[in-house]
């Protein structure tokens, strides 16, 4: 049985922080050299990560399946990051966005971590503005921000609609001076298939080269993971095709723990599902919840055009339903509501799975011209998805999985219960409860990154003897070597006939119906008998083409 200690440090909520800094270990800068750092993963977690280890001193392996760290899943991050600068003078602080925090993930998340969170945030804004990220600016040249849902303060920087992609880039340049100067070793194209633990302590991974099919191990002093949420069990969702849970995964199969899995996030605005051979949804994003207001017919079975449908015949549910927050409520209470209209009937498209997102109040108070200039890509996309023009009609949106509250457990040093092994990002489940904030992810993945971990993970490495750490050569490695060896043998001798993706769409629909927005006990009993089922034609009837050496 694992224990679970949360290593939270004594003291008053805003001082915890401050304190534990001082009091952690502190290594020594020739000592530091001696110390390797496997971080799996670059988006923003990893990437932000990696580079401040390397420029503290330490010898770090980089490895990504991706071609190139700038694929991360994070560049495709929208609408903005939070932090508690009150550059609008509106009444934020850090003990409001701890608040709000804390609300908005239903109270179910550790305070302590939520608190440094807050702080920190300040600290990323800055951070990123010296790396040259070219966030929005007023006219008289300060950093702009915009609302996002479940706050009533405007704290969330941004950068057009494609804040992911910039912050990434300068995570990404950070990132390549180290690689340019020895810090850091990039494995690209390098997927870790399993965990190495040694005297129960995580001191290495088994990697295999996506373009050739070898497996190589690689030894460390301690192994950080930043690999990204597991939304894709859904099948249908937001996160890009290739984000997989391999990693957290591998890690839980060899013992750590998972905390929270059964908390996903849902986003209200999504474009709506169009058809069956469908391999991914689109975000619109919360931003657009700024200026968009989010209306139903109030008739039952209403199918006129939406420009037909006159203002007293409309539900603007939201605003109907949470005054104070109206359309900036939060993702869980926004994405119930239109669910809920939905299931009474008034949805809206072909399928009846939709609601309206209208920007024309907007339009005519601030002109085509402002609005392109906030969302103008995020139009485009629409566009080009649905053929459609929000200029000129409402968007239809629906609820899609968005988000992984859950991951891999850790206590407030980001250390799993596996000693040695750390977990950044959306891969853990540290700072968001039940229910995440708009803008709150990249702001948890770049404080892990440049902030929290570089200070705590001496706390771990103190303790280890500095270039002391297994060989490859050690049998464990050998023995892990050998596991995914015959994983793989397993899945390619199979002599079924169903392609995983088919078992992926089975999957996903089982977990959406059942576990997805709306859960029950019938129901949820109902998914683990199919689950079992679908497990064990899934032994049987695998069928996967090619050769291991591929
Ligand atoms: C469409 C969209 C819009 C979003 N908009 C916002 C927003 O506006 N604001 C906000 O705060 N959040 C937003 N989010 C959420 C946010 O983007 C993510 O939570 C965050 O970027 C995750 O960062 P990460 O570094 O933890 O993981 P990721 O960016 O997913 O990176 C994972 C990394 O791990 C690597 N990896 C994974 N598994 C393995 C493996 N087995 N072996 C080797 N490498 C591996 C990948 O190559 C990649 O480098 C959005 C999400 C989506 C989908």
């Amino acid at each position: 049985m694992a224990t679970l200690q949360s290593n939270v440090p004594p003291g008053p909520l805003g001082t915890k922080w401050e304190n534990h800094k001082f009091n952690s270990k502190l290594i020594n800068p020739a000592n530091k050299r001696k110390y390797r750092i496997i971080v799996v993963g670059a988006g923003l977690a990893g990437a932000s990560a990696a580079a401040t280890l390397a420029e503290l001193g330490y010898e770090v392996l980089n490895f990504v399946f991706h071609d190139s760290p700038r694929r991360a899943h994070s560049v495709a991050a929208q609408g903005g990051i939070n932090a508690a600068k009150n550059y609008q003078n509106d009444g934020d602080s850090v003990h409001r966005l701890f608040y709000d925090t804390i609300k908005g993930g239903d109270f179910r998340s550790r305070e302590a971590n939520v608190h440094r969170l807050a702080e920190v945030s300040v600290q990323i804004i800055d951070q990123c503005a010296a790396q040259g990220v070219p966030f929005a600016r007023e006219y008289g040249g300060l950093l702009d921000n915009r609302s996002f849902g479940g706050a009533q303060v405007s704290r969330t920087f941004y950068a057009r609609g494609q804040t992911g992609q910039q912050l990434l880039l300068g995570a990404y340049s950070a990132l390549s001076r180290n690689v340019a100067n020895g810090g850091i070793k990039l494995h690209t194209h390098s997927e870790m298939l399993d965990l190495v633990v040694v005297d129960g302590q995580a001191k290495g991974i088994v990697v295999r080269n996506l373009q050739t099919g070898e497996l190589t191990r690689h030894a460390a002093d301690a192994v950080v993971l930043a690999t990204g949420g597991y939304g894709n069990v859904f099948n249908l969702s937001t996160y890009a095709r290739g984000s997989n849970t391999t990693a957290i995964w591998r890690a839980y199969r060899r013992g750590a723990c998972f905390g929270n899995p059964c908390f996903t996030q849902i986003h209200p605005t999504c474009i709506p599902v169009s058809g069956d051979y469908q391999s991914k949804l689109t975000l619109m994003s919360e931003s657009l919840r700024n200026d968009g207001r989010i209306w139903a017919p109030a008739k039952v079975g209403d199918k006129r055009a939406p420009g037909d449908i006159p203002e007293a015949e409309r539900d603007y549910f939201l605003e109907r339903m949470y005054g104070a927050f109206g359309n900036l409520a939060p993702r869980d209470v926004a994405s119930r509501a239109a669910k809920t209209v939905c299931d009474e009937g008034r949805g809206v498209g072909a399928t009846g799975l939709g609601v309206y997102l209208d920007f024309a109040e907007s339009i005519k108070r601030l002109g085509d011209e402002k609005i392109r200039e906030r969302y103008g890509n995020l139009f485009a996309m629409y566009h080009e998805i649905t053929a459609e023009d929000a200029y000129k009609a409402p968007m239809r949106i629906y609820p899609a999985v968005h988000y992984t509250m859950g991951g891999l457990w850790v206590d407030y040093n980001l250390m799993s219960n596996l000693p040695g092994l750390f977990v950044l990002g959306e891969a853990n489940f540290s700072d968001h409860g039940a229910n995440r904030l708009g803008a709150s992810a990249l702001m948890q993945g770049l404080s892990d990154g440049y902030f929290v971990l570089p200070a705590t993970i001496s706390n771990y490495l103190a303790t280890q003897a500095p270039a002391k750490r297994p060989a490859v050569s050690h049998a464990v490695f050998s023995d892990v070597e050998t596991d995914v060896r015959n994983r793989i043998q397993r899945y390619l001798g199979g002599k079924g006939k169903r392609t995983p993706g088919s078992y992926h769409k089975e999957l996903g629909k089982i977990m959406w119906e059942y576990c997805g927005m709306a859960r029950n006990r019938t129901g949820l009993e109902k998914a683990l008998g199919l689950l079992g089922n679908l497990r064990e034609e899934y032994r049987q009837n695998l069928h996967v083409s090619g050769e291991a050496g591929e």
